[in-house]
């Protein structure tokens, strides 16, 4: 089998602790895979940025902005945003390559069986949606090509509203009031919201919002990068 990223060929030296490992398929050679930054020792308990301490500052911001309790009970995060995931997202998103996504398939599923398994069955996924005009653009929703490497119940009941303008407000405003989604159904299981990247967490905030302002218990999200 070739690197997924290189084309190079991986070859494996049969060990026994590699024997052990094979049935979980390699996707990249040893050289690529050594670029991805797996997020290790203490992150924020919210967000899943490196951090030493329990909760970080964006996050104490968020729970004042909301009455002292997050929207989202947690974000969990794979790996810290570099230039080699960087230009594998941006190969992989914006020019349409979708094998690529394959790449992060075994660790998608394996954090999410560390990290979700307890929820497995009584919860949903839910993908970020993109747009109509970029989903027409790129051929596919990186998120839904996410959640569909896990054997769950899934469903997509966000839809992007086009063409919000962000004007004069301050920020508490804008989360407040512009809601780039609107929610198709309602859940009454815990969600877990899917998506590629937690960068300022906005995003996945304002999706958390209309799920629980329409009665869903719970909201986690699931990314593969902290930006
Ligand atoms: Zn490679
Ligand atoms: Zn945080």
């Amino acid at each position: 089998m070739d690197c997924l990223w290189c084309n190079e060929e991986i070859i494996l030296t049969m060990t026994w602790s590699n024997f052990l490992l094979l049935p979980t398929q390699r996707a990249l050679c040893v050289n690529c895979a050594e670029g991805l930054e797996i997020i290790s020792g203490s992150r924020c308990s919210i967000c899943s940025r490196s951090y030493d301490e329990a909760i970080c500052p964006d996050c104490q911001k968020w729970r004042k902005q909301t009455n002292g309790e997050d929207i989202i009970l947690k974000n969990y995060s794979i790996y810290t945003y570099n230039t080699a995931i960087q230009a594998m997202i941006t190969k992989w998103k914006y020019r349409g390559d979708y094998c690529l996504g394959d790449i992060f398939k075994d660790s998608f599923i394996k954090s999410f069986e560390d990290v979700f398994g307890f929820l497995a069955k009584e919860s949903v996924l839910v993908p970020i949606p993109l747009s109509q005009e970029r989903l027409n653009e790129r051929g596919f929703n990186q998120a839904k090509m996410l959640t569909d490497f896990l054997p769950m119940e899934k469903r997509e009941i966000l839809t992007r509203v086009h063409g919000e303008k962000q004007s004069k407000k301050t920020r508490y405003e804008r989360i407040t009031a512009q809601n780039p989604f609107s929610l198709n159904e309602t859940v009454k299981k815990v969600v877990i919201l899917v998506d590629d990247i937690y960068t300022t967490g906005t995003t996945l905030r304002h999706a958390a919002r209309l799920l629980r302002e329409a009665g869903c218990p719970g909201v986690y999200t699931f990314t593969l990068i902290r930006g």
